[in-house]
């Protein structure tokens, strides 16, 4: 370190006290931070004791001074001494000797100048110098001479010495200046460096903080890397998968174009043979038309075999808490493959009895109809006797049921049916609706588009009622007129009633049951109402085969006729008894109209009295000769009842006689 501080200035000043070579001058490369801390002027100072030193000197070499002011300030060693000792064995010895004390100068710190006045008086090692004899005057003279000489010499050794010095003086002020120019300088640029170090160590900080946040970054790409490469091998595998379904699909793509322009070649044949269908689809249609048409006419000869009227027995089976009638009471003769066609009826007559005093053998009364139905026949076995006719309102003829008997012999149980919701023991209405529906479905295959309307009146005591009224208008009788639809028109209808189109089961049943209802509600007013007024539900049939311009239309009408037992004319008649007696001739007047009317029918009258009772007036148009009629006669399968059966069997016989010409079915 000390080396280090020490300024080059003072290097010189070595060189010069050791007279050593002069050094090199001191390079221009920037120099330690340590000796640029001096100024210039440090070295000014530095440098001034060596000039006084050196202008000392000179004054110490001028000839008027003693010889020992010269030799106090150079330590001698012995050699030296003895150099001095025999100054004539070696000539002018002075500028040896002087040469050899600069030589044996120790280098070290400068020992500070001592003023010529101050100086000691000239000893060396103790002795004396050895003095000429005093005679010896020309020996001190050469003495002096060569003293002289020497000093001379050394003067101007000393005069180029100081001149040297004085240039290295020069020199080495010029080195000095270029190096404080140099020092300021570096030092700008030390603190422009100092600058742009702090510079550094911000943006290093800032560096250090980005390289954080990108180490970071890095690391989070590295992940995003990661996950990236786990689903860039997962999407390769894909891409794999997908490459081998495409080959597949490509594979199976022109398999398919292959199959396609088989299959081309294969529509085009086929739509020539579709057109060849169509045209046999067409005739076979007009064929099927032909066959249905024929069908209708052959279903309507059948029908017209069987009879255009025609009247099934219906016997009920007695019911619980009834008394069980005698074995022989009723009887129905046939074989039992054959369905039963006959009755047999006994009745004892009592009054014949009396008279001869023994009693008489019960009278036997044969009947005969189309059918007979004993108490065990169910409500489907009945029903399928009477669906192919039902059927025929569908191909346009009217159809006409009717239900007649006593009250209480079955006439309501057989066409509404039993107690509501058991399907075993639905009526023929319910029936006859659903028959019809799935019919007229079968036919919509053949173009027929078929609607019902549904309307169902009761008739007491010669005034309608709507049993379909709803609201206000319950209950409300005499509101109710027949009149034809409009002016020239053959088809009848009953104002205030509603006309409901019907075209699933679900809505006859609700009909059936609002019907109940509104029956029920009349009951409260009048007893047993029901018994004693006519039921009429008709439905009107339209079907349009619109292809062909083809349509009918035809009534198919469910009477449930009032009861038809006669009043005891015997009795006792009350107030109560004589509305009753009114309401039964009201009844046996309409009934016997009824019957009327088909005689006149039959025995094709040009009079039939159809106005004569408002029933045969609303049924006009189902009962003409283009109508087909049936007749349920009801029988009780009491004893007690065996004269009111006698008296419908032998109505319906009657009705069962009568011929009604050939029916036209009502076609447009
Ligand atoms: P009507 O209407 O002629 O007055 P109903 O139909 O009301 O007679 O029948 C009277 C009673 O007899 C009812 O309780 C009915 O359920 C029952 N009945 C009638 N016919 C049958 C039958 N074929 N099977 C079972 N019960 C019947
Ligand atoms: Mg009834």
């Amino acid at each position: 370190m000390e080396t280090l501080q020490r300024s080059p200035l003072l290097e010189v000043k070595g060189n010069i006290e050791v007279k050593r070579p002069l050094p090199k001058p001191p390079s221009r490369l920037p120099l330690s931070g340590s000796r640029l801390k001096r100024g210039p002027e440090q070295m000014e100072e530095a440098l001034e004791p060596e000039k006084k030193r050196t202008r000392g000197l000179g004054t110490k070499i001028a000839p008027s001074r003693p010889r020992a002011a010269l030799l106090t300030a150079v330590p001698q060693t012995q050699g030296q001494a003895a150099a001095r000792t025999a100054p004539k064995k070696t000539g002018p010895r002075c500028p040896t000797a002087v040469a050899t004390v600069l030589k044996n100068q120790k280098p070290g710190p400068a020992v500070p100048a001592q003023k010529p006045g101050t100086a000691a008086p000239p000893m060396v090692g103790g002795k004396k110098p050895s003095k000429r004899p005093a005679w010896d005057l020309k020996g001190q003279l050469c003495d002096r001479m060569a003293e002289l000489k020497c000093c001379r010499e050394r003067n101007q050794i000393l005069d180029q010495e100081n001149q040297q010095l004085r240039d290295q003086l020069r020199e080495a002020q010029q080195q000095a200046s270029t190096l404080g120019a140099e020092r300021r300088t570096l030092e700008e640029e030390l603190a422009r460096v100092r600058v742009q170090a702090e510079q550094g160590q911000q943006e290093l900080g800032r560096l250090s903080a980005q390289v954080l946040e990108l180490e970071e970054r890095l690391g989070t790409q590295e992940g995003l890397v990661q996950v990236l490469q786990r689903e860039q091998l997962g999407l390769q595998e894909e891409r794999r998968g997908l490459a081998t379904r495409l080959e597949e699909q490509e594979r199976r793509l022109q398999a398919s174009e292959a199959a396609l322009s088989d299959s081309q070649a294969e529509v085009a044949s086929l739509r020539q043979e579709a057109a060849a269908q169509a045209v046999l689809l067409a005739e076979r249609e007009d064929r099927l038309h032909g066959l249905e048409m024929e069908r209708r006419r052959l279903h309507n000869q059948l029908q017209e075999l069987k009879g255009n009227i025609r009247v099934f027995c219906r016997v009920r089976p007695v019911l619980p808490g009834e008394p069980t009638p005698n074995p022989g009471f009723l009887l129905f003769p046939g074989g039992p493959a054959d369905p039963p066609t006959r009755l047999s009826l006994s009745r004892s007559d009592e009054r014949r009895g009396t008279l001869s005093g023994a009693p008489a053998p019960p009278t036997r009364h044969d009947f005969s109809f189309d059918r007979v139905f004993p108490p065990g026949s169910r409500q489907d076995e009945v029903f399928e006797e009477i669906a192919m006719l039902v059927q025929s309102a569908l191909d346009g003829y009217p159809v006409c049921i009717f239900a007649y008997g006593q009250t209480g012999s079955g006439k309501t149980f057989t066409m509404e049916g039993g107690p509501a919701g058991d399907p075993q023991v639905e009526g023929l209405i319910p029936r006859a609706l659903r028959h019809l529906f799935s019919v007229a479905q079968e036919l919509s295959g053949q173009g027929w588009t078929y609607s019902f309307v549904a309307s169902y009146v009761e008739i007491y005591n010669e005034t309608v009622r709507d049993l379909l009224a709803t609201g206000t208008r319950k209950g409300q009788a005499g509101e109710c007129e027949i009149r034809r639809a409009g002016p020239g028109s053959e088809e009848l209808t009953v104002t205030n009633a509603r006309y409901v189109p019907v075209s699933c089961e679900k809505e006859v049943q609700a009909l059936l049951h609002l019907a109940r209802q509104n029956r029920a509600v009349a009951r409260t007013a009048q007893n047993e109402r029901s018994s004693r007024s006519h039921s009429v539900f008709q439905l009107q049939i339209s079907g349009e085969h619109a292809a062909r311009g083809l349509q009918c239309i035809a009534p198919l009408s469910l009477v449930d006729l009032a009861g038809s037992e006669r009043l005891d004319s015997g009795l006792a008649l009350g107030p109560g008894e004589r509305e009753r007696l009114r309401e039964t001739q009201s009844i046996n007047s309409s009934l016997s109209t009824l019957g009327l009317v088909i005689m006149a029918l039959s025995n094709k009258e040009p009079h039939v009295p159809y106005r004569n009772s408002k029933l045969t007036y609303l049924l006009q148009n189902s009962l003409g000769g283009s109508a087909k009629m049936l007749m349920f006669v009801n029988i009780s399968p009491l004893e007690e009842n065996v004269s009111e059966s006698l008296n419908s069997l032998r109505f319906a016989s009657k009705v069962n006689q009568c011929v009604i010409g050939t029916a036209q079915a009502n076609k447009k």
